[in-house]
């Protein structure tokens, strides 16, 4: 899950990370207030959950309340990458003489938190990654230990910092990978942390990922959520406890279980098709989660078929049949289905198909068949 930059800020600033003072404004009246009280040359930035502000025009800087408030009128309404800028930050703004990039993330193949540092920061990460690859320096935490002193203090000198900032950069290292631990975060980032003219370090711009597999512990993650911003289809997915992710292809596919999912999805490609999505409805997949998952679906034009796999073993293989078949008679559009059901009442599940007139598949690699072709 993707919270806000002021939320971001407001997680940072209990970690003692160094913030200049903020407010949010949602009107430009407001902003040109926070401008007036803040005293000083402000920075209105859009508060969106995508990336690249900056480069979309969303933030700007504003020397004199006058100018933050028209900054906050231009800001507000405005799209970026399709979401709608609602709230915007006025900050105090921090006399920039450089920029450095730091980044704490949940590496999967090293099974470990690795910490980044750079001395290009303010740029996208990934691009430095592709581009100069050699101007990432990381660090692999040991889950036991924690980040070692000597660990941040080493990253600090890899980029280039003397002592007096490289002692700020190691307690500003220490507190982030507190706060992605103590978050369940799978990314804590801050892009750029600025070097001032008068040799601080400052955060600039706050990043977290919190991950939703750790919400049952975390009941302030509900509250960090922001419902308006998140994509109405994974919202709905969410709420039928579907494991949903969109992809690009034209074969959508609808399956109880990941690893089910998986080889559905494998299998398309094999047939010579591309799967539209990955979807794990879990075990005892319901009627109404059925429909849900047929529904967010086909809400995708690119989706020209779409393919059930079900292993009824917890399951029930009549009642997904009953789903797909109540599903059908509230669809937007009609879409070849092909289904393949397999275990519990498998034969009442046939028969309700039959009736419906619906293509039933015989085996996986069937089904992957049928309805690539049919796309
Ligand atoms: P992003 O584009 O969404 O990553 O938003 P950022 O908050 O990282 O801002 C993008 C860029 O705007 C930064 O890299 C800075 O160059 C500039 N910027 C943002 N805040 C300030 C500020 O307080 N002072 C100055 N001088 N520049 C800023
Ligand atoms: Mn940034």
């Amino acid at each position: 899950m993707n919270i806000h930059e002021y939320q971001a800020r407001d997680l940072f600033s209990r970690y003692g990370l160094p913030l200049l003072p903020s407010k949010i404004a949602t009107t430009p009246t407001e902003a040109r207030k926070i401008a007036q009280e803040l005293g000083s040359t402000a920075v209105v930035k859009a508060q969106v959950l995508v990336g690249g502000r900056g480069k979309a025009g969303g933030i700007k800087l504003a020397p004199s309340p006058d100018e933050a408030e028209a900054a906050a009128a231009k800001i507000l309404g405005m799209e970026i990458k399709g979401e709608k800028v609602r709230r915007v930050l006025v900050a105090t703004a921090a006399d920039i003489a450089s920029e450095l990039y730091l980044g704490a993330v949940v590496d999967r193949n090293r099974k470990k938190v690795v910490m980044m540092a750079s001395s290009e920061g303010g740029i996208d990460i990934e691009e430095l990654a592709q581009s100069r690859p050699e101007k990432i320096i990381k660090v692999e935490i040991h889950p036991f230990l924690g980040l070692q002193d000597h660990q941040a203090r080493w990253l600090g000198f890899a980029i280039g910092l003397d002592g007096e900032l490289c002692r700020e950069f190691t307690k500003i290292a220490q507190g982030l990978y507190r706060a992605l631990v103590d978050w369940d975060a799978s990314l804590a980032e801050i892009n750029p942390l600025a070097i001032t003219r008068d040799r601080k370090l400052v955060v600039v711009d706050a990043k977290i990922v919190l991950d939703d597999n750790a919400a049952f512990r975390h009941p302030e993650y509900e509250s960090l959520r922001d419902l308006e911003a998140e994509n109405p289809y994974e919202r709905e997915a969410r709420l039928a406890s579907l494991n949903f992710v969109k992809l690009e292809g034209t074969v959508g596919c609808v399956v109880n279980g990941a690893g089910l999912a998986m080889a559905s999805m494998d299998l398309v490609k094999d047939s010579g098709g591309a799967p539209a999505n990955f979807l794990d409805m879990g075990g005892g997949a319901r009627s109404d989660q059925v429909a849900a998952a047929l529904r967010i679906i086909i809400s995708d034009p690119s989706v020209k078929a779409v393919m059930f796999n079900i292993f009824g073993g917890i399951t029930r293989c009549d009642e997904v049949a009953r789903g797909i078949v109540e599903a059908m008679k509230t669809l937007p559009r009609e879409v070849p289905l092909v289904v393949r059901l397999v275990g519990t009442n498998e034969e009442i599940a046939r028969e309700i198909l039959a009736k419906a007139k619906m293509m039933a598949a015989n085996s996986m690699k069937e089904a992957a068949e049928l309805a690539v072709k049919a796309s």
